[in-house]
């Protein structure tokens, strides 16, 4: 008999849209192999504490397209020490758990890396509205974040066309800018601010500048978090070039929601394919979609190499501003 009977699956870190497909299609998989799943509460929190329920056909039926995720999630300290994840190893032995799934950010993938080095087969999906992952095109979440900066931003170039305004959106990120970036593509802003570029306050007054030389009815700048807030923004605009600008920051909405139909399409394959790959032995990894293929790449690859933004988007933002 196949050593991997009984599979878990977490989320953990923050929540992204399509978590809860995924794993559903974790859960799924492992039941069309004649496994059984095992959801874990609350993240590397709740595999301290044992915190499992069985996730049969009906426990996961209904949740494809809702945001958020079913098993909650959270961030532990306890799990960062070796005795906090030699208890998630004795938790899980002692309810039967051969291989977990972890679905979530680098962070996450840190925890599921220690828990390899310990023995314990493991793989990760990323699922982060960050898409700051290395191995993977997309990450789960991402594009739905986009596109709900989108429509929140559609909404704020209607008042802002109505007044002639200099809006600075900020939108989530953290550290890096992919989403910041792939919004002011997708919004048709005047300029990105990305912690990748060093800012040039002076390039961006003379952007602006061109901008209102060309009597566009609005203007809008696009600011990733990992740079500033949007409020250091506003008065570094004030100083630099006398600019009155209103400032957004999207914040959690970027977060939530159902997600979109390819992230729906990529969780469960990503899902079903993490589901496979732990039950033919492997681990240490995490799934990756590349040039639309599923592969697996090491797990320390999601924080050792640098991932970065693609330079023929960079350079669209300023052929389009
Ligand atoms: P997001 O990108 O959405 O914030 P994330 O997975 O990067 O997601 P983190 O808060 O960085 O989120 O990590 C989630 C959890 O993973 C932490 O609370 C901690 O329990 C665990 N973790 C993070 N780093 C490590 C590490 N070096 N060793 C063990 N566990 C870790």
């Amino acid at each position: 008999m196949n050593k991997m009977n009984r599979i878990a699956v977490l989320t953990s870190g923050g929540d992204s849209p399509g978590m809860n497909a995924a794993l559903r299609a974790v859960a799924r998989t492992c039941m069309f192999n004649d496994k059984e799943c095992i959801g874990v509460m609350r993240g590397y929190e709740g595999l301290i504490d044992g915190d499992f329920i069985p996730l049969d056909h009906q426990a996961v039926g209904g949740i494809i397209h809702k945001g958020g995720t079913i098993l909650r999630t959270a961030r532990s300290e306890r799990f960062r020490t070796p005795e906090g994840r030699e208890e998630a190893i004795a938790r899980m032995k002692d309810a039967g758990i051969d291989g977990l799934v972890v679905i979530g950010g680098d962070g996450s993938f840190h925890g599921a890396k220690a828990l390899h080095d310990l023995g314990f087969p493991t793989i990760g999906i990323p699922g982060t509205i960050d898409n700051d992952i290395t191995g993977t095109d997309e990450t789960i979440g991402f594009d739905t974040a986009v596109n709900t900066a989108l429509e929140a931003i559609m909404k704020l170039r209607d008042t802002a066309s109505s007044h002639q305004r200099l809006f600075v959106v900020e939108v989530m990120g953290r550290n890096a800018g992919f989403l910041a970036l792939e919004v002011a593509v997708a919004t048709g802003a005047e300029y990105a601010v990305v912690p990748e570029l060093p800012l040039s306050i002076g390039n961006l007054v003379k952007i602006l500048k061109n901008s209102y030389s060309l009597h566009k009815t609005h203007t809008l700048i696009v600011l990733a978090e990992g740079v500033m807030s949007a409020a250091e923004m506003r008065e570094q605009l004030a100083d630099a070039g006398g600019y009155d600008a209103r400032v957004t920051v999207l914040g959690y909405i970027q977060r939530g929601g159902h997600p979109t139909s390819f992230y729906v399409v990529l969780a469960n394959m990503m899902g079903a394919f993490a589901a496979d790959n732990l039950k033919i032995g492997n681990s240490g990894m995490i799934v990756g979609n590349i040039n639309h293929k599923l592969v697996l790449s090491p797990l320390e690859r999601a924080w050792s190499e640098h991932k970065s933004l693609s330079p023929e988007m960079l350079s669209l933002i300023n052929k389009m501003n």
